[in-house]
């Protein structure tokens, strides 16, 4: 068997760690040529010993002249590559034919699209891409001749429910239902949020990740993002996703078919699961996750997300009936407001203020959906919008 050649983008984050993990059990079927971060050189660099891939990449250059040389005094071969398009470039590169794109936010865009459109597999966890990319996204995908794998816990389920052959997809479903924790303010006293601080947001029940999307469970701008991710992966309508609460996180989502049958996909919550997955599509490896036992489990729950602790959630929607690119206003917005907040310069319910003033106060226009760079460029007018709101409430 030839081994698939895989870059890890973001190999020192929650994901990127998870999927070394997956990557080290089987590495008869696996080869890892490529591997990323942004600023932690010494994870960067233990994870080039263990690995040895011919390429790392380290946009920042100080970070990358680091890594180089540690690289150099403990004798590895490994380039390193650093500038902003280093990333985009190896995601293309020929001798690379899975790209897992770990980075987190609308910086994870370019490389993304970049093996779209060389064809690759592409694994996808970074969700602000598809969220910032939408329609040209999906073209990108389509155009390149890209196997596009889901790798949120939630899609990959849904992923998991459908045939094959996607052209089937459009008449066999009614709706879908992500399902959601609740992250760790489910049942807190709506009026506290003020006074969150952001361990308290990152401290979550059931899975642990990185702090960006960990606050965005916490404020469930995860689950708006997904319901963003889901119209644009299964190409569906707004009003064919719901969202329900489930504490345990054991059902990670479902399918109402046509028929009213409904099939859901169950497992212990752990991100391997949906990264194996990706890995070995259409096939199946172990991916070192326990067995969900039902017989020990916690009777499966489900409410109803209640809007005024989560109002963040139906910006979803309201973005996705608004003009094309009000879905990368809402993620730049919110980028944003996670990053003040985790600063200590925005208030935690200040996060959803800002996300909704944005997208009010920002009309995408037709130069910038019409291309990537347009929508990058809107992407960073919004960014400037809310720093300076968040300025004027600190
Ligand atoms: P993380 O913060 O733990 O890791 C992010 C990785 O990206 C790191 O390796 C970091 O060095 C790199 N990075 C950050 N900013 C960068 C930049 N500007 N340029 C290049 N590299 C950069 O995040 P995570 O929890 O692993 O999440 C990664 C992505 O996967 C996010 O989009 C997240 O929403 C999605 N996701 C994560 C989980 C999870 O369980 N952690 C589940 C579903 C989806
Ligand atoms: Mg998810």
């Amino acid at each position: 068997m030839t081994r698939q050649r895989v870059c890890v983008l973001g190999s020192t984050g929650s994901i990127g760690v998870n999927t070394l993990d997956v990557l080290a059990r089987h590495p008869e079927r696996y080869e890892v040529v490529a591997l990323s971060a942004m600023s932690r050189v010494d994870e960067l660099l233990a994870q080039c010993l263990t690995w040895q891939p011919r390429f790392a990449v380290m946009p920042q250059r100080e970070a990358a002249s680091q890594l180089r040389e540690r690289l150099r005094e403990a004798g590895s071969r490994t380039e390193v590559l650093d500038g902003a398009a280093a990333l985009a470039e190896i995601a293309a590169h020929p001798d690379v034919d899975t790209v897992m794109a770990a980075i987190v936010g609308a910086a994870g865009l370019a490389p993304a699209i970049a093996a779209a459109r060389a064809g690759k597999r592409l694994l996808l966890a970074n969700k602000e891409a598809i969220v910032v990319g939408g329609a040209l996204f999906m073209h990108a995908v389509e155009e390149g001749g890209a196997t596009l794998l889901p790798i949120d816990s939630e899609h990959s389920a849904i992923f998991q429910c459908l045939p094959e052959d996607r052209t089937t997809w459009r008449d066999r479903i009614d709706h879908i239902v992500l399902t959601a924790s609740g992250g760790p303010f489910r049942s807190r006293d709506p009026k506290t949020l003020a006074d969150v601080t952001p361990d308290q947001a990152c401290a979550h029940p059931n899975w642990v990740m990185g702090r960006k999307i960990s606050v965005d469970s916490a404020t469930m701008m995860n689950k708006a993002l997904e319901v963003i991710e889901a119209r644009w992966l299964f190409d569906l309508a707004p009003e064919q996703i719901r969202v329900l609460i489930h504490p345990q996180s054991i059902i990670h989502s479902m399918v109402v078919c046509r028929d009213q049958s409904v099939l859901a996909q169950l497992g212990t919550p752990d991100m391997r699961v949906p990264i194996a997955y990706g890995l070995s599509f259409p096939e199946r490896i172990t991916s070192g996750a326990s067995r969900l036992d039902l017989l020990t489990t916690p009777s499966l729950t489900f409410e109803e997300a209640d809007a005024v602790r989560f109002p963040g959630l139906h910006l979803s929607w309201q973005a996705l009936r608004a003009p094309e690119g009000s879905t990368t206003v809402l993620n730049a917005a919110n980028e944003v407001a996670v990053d003040a907040f985790l600063n200590g310069r925005l208030r935690f319910d200040r996060i959803h203020a800002l996300n909704a003033h944005c997208l009010g106060a920002i009309a995408p226009t037709a130069a910038d959906r019409a291309s990537i760079d347009g929508l990058l460029a809107l992407d960073a007018r919004v960014r400037e919008l809310a720093q300076r709101q968040v300025a004027a409430w600190t």
